[in-house]
């Protein structure tokens, strides 16, 4: 259980920064501050640290970079910053936007030049919402190589990792400033650890039930996809401690999770020019919409489940993912030459399906926009073979948290600053304000990395 305690005990040892949680907030944050001279030390719940990180895509936008400008794509962190805004219905503040989006591009340059992560630029596919190519991901796009390689870059520089270490109490003083933490190992033992600083990179409530039913009822019921281990300590802790928190019914979605093989099937299989059918065959919605906002209408279809098609054209796009290719191999995405084959296959109503697939094709044809809202101008038709997969919705992740000023400090509702206290990634409130549809892509490892970056190397 997350708790604050109001005492300073003795400790058995102390370091100047201690970082909770080893996902690429933490990673990032550790290296930063290593940069800067500082000693920090990263306690991570797990035996090896993986986190939300090692389950995503890896992919981080980020703009103005020079894997954008050797592309030739002009790009800059003001016009990232006015996509955020504008598919956060301008909810997050602007002042935070600006700060991550600032940051974000040096800080890949840096983790690429100086830590050797090969970072490229995604050419094939535009993410909803982004003017601009500015995803960047590492060679397999899993974030598996991303948290792996943070990992490996962080041992190299001499940051401490201590697994198994699961923080499970903070010791603050009446100032509120936090002298020290409590872990628990797995024998039972307890160990306090002292500091001069804390970064808390552990991520939201997305694991803990009861904090999603009251800020994200809708999707409480469905699967959650991020890491079980992210228990919202964060935001107890810091509520405890008199910090703000924001948007904390923010979260990002996604509805396209393989079912039941539990794989993530990238969104490009839709903005490509497929769509998704309910299980009687027929669409339910503007798909471009985005993924985050898509999971709710595909978990109130029947049973919670929905077919995204597509064809080979587009699936080879998306084999890029590693997670397609996975898909692939599970036997997740049958395909067949005809359509009315592949409602077969899929045990999809033929006729729905058929009445479906020709008046989206018609539409491509025409260059319509659907009734949904759906442009189809300039998309290309589907040609066989035709390819499927059964998916349903899920909660990733929160996108609420712990308010964070332009250093990453925690702060409190008045503004001021809590004595020695961060947030980065998941654990502060993002920029994604404080729907599913706020979400732009990129924004969950956009706050990590940067936050991380600007908590890592913030004066005491
Ligand atoms: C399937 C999936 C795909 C995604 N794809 C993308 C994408 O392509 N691009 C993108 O930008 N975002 C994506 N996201 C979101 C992204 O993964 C997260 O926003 C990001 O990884 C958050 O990083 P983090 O370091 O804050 O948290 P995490 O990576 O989750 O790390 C938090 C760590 O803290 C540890 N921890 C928690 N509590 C404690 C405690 N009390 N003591 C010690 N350790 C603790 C956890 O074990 C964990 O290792 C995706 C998410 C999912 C689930």
């Amino acid at each position: 259980m997350s708790r604050v305690v109001r005492e300073v005990p003795e400790f058995e040892a102390e370091v100047p920064l201690l970082v909770v949680g080893g996902g690429a907030a933490g990673l990032v944050a550790a290296l930063a501050a290593r940069e800067a001279g500082v000693e920090a030390l990263v306690l991570e719940r797990d035996p090896v640290p993986r986190g939300s990180t090692a389950l995503s895509a890896g992919l981080v936008p980020a703009a103005g970079t020079r894997w954008q400008r050797a592309a030739g794509i002009e790009d800059s962190p003001a016009l990232f910053a006015a996509d955020i805004l504008k598919k956060a219905h301008g909810e997050p503040d602007a002042a935070a936007v600006a700060a991550v989006t600032e940051t974000v591009g040096p800080v890949l340059e840096w983790l690429a030049g100086r830590h050797g992560l090969p970072f490229s630029l995604i050419e094939d596919f535009r993410y909803p919402g982004h003017s601009a190519l500015r995803m960047h991901g590492l060679p397999s796009r899993s974030g598996e190589e991303l948290i792996d390689r943070l990992r490996a870059a962080a041992e190299a520089a001499g940051v401490d990792i201590l697994p198994e270490a699961h923080v499970v109490a903070l010791f603050a003083d009446a100032s509120d400033r936090v002298a020290g933490v409590e872990i628990a190992r797995p024998d039972g033992s307890r160990e306090r650890i002292g500091c001069g600083r804390l970064i808390l990179a552990c991520n939201g409530y997305g694991g803990h039930r009861d904090l999603v039913r009251r800020h994200v009822p809708d999707l409480a019921e469905g699967l959650y996809f991020g890491h079980p281990g992210n228990q919202g300590d964060a935001v107890l802790w810091g509520e405890a401690l008199g910090a703000a928190t924001r948007h904390l019914s923010g979260h990002q979605g996604h509805g396209s999770v393989a079912h039941p093989h539990g794989i993530l099937i990238t969104w490009a299989v839709i903005m490509e020019g497929g769509f998704q059918v309910n299980l009687e065959g027929r669409r339910f919605a503007d798909e471009t919409g985005g993924y985050s906002e898509a999971a709710a209408p595909v978990l109130a279809q029947p049973e919670g489940l929905a077919v995204c098609v597509f064809d080979a054209r587009i699936a080879g796009i998306a084999r890029q993912f590693e997670d397609f290719r996975r898909a692939e191999a599970a036997g997740a995405v049958p395909q067949a030459d005809t359509p009315d084959a592949l409602a077969g296959r899929l045990g999809l109503p033929v006729e729905a399906f058929m009445a479906t697939f020709e008046a989206v094709e018609a539409c491509k044809r025409r260059g319509d926009t659907d009734d949904f809202g759906r442009s189809f101008a300039g998309v290309p038709p589907l040609a066989p073979p035709y390819h499927a997969v059964r998916v349903t919705g899920a909660l990733f992740h929160t996108q609420g948290g712990l308010v964070v000023d332009g250093r990453a400090r925690v702060l409190r509702p008045d503004g001021s600053a809590l004595p020695n206290l961060y947030a980065a990634g998941g654990a502060a409130c993002g920029v994604s304000g404080s729907r599913a549809s706020g979400y732009l892509s990129g924004n969950g490892l956009l706050t990590a990395v940067a936050y991380g970056a600007l908590a890592g190397r913030a004066e005491p």
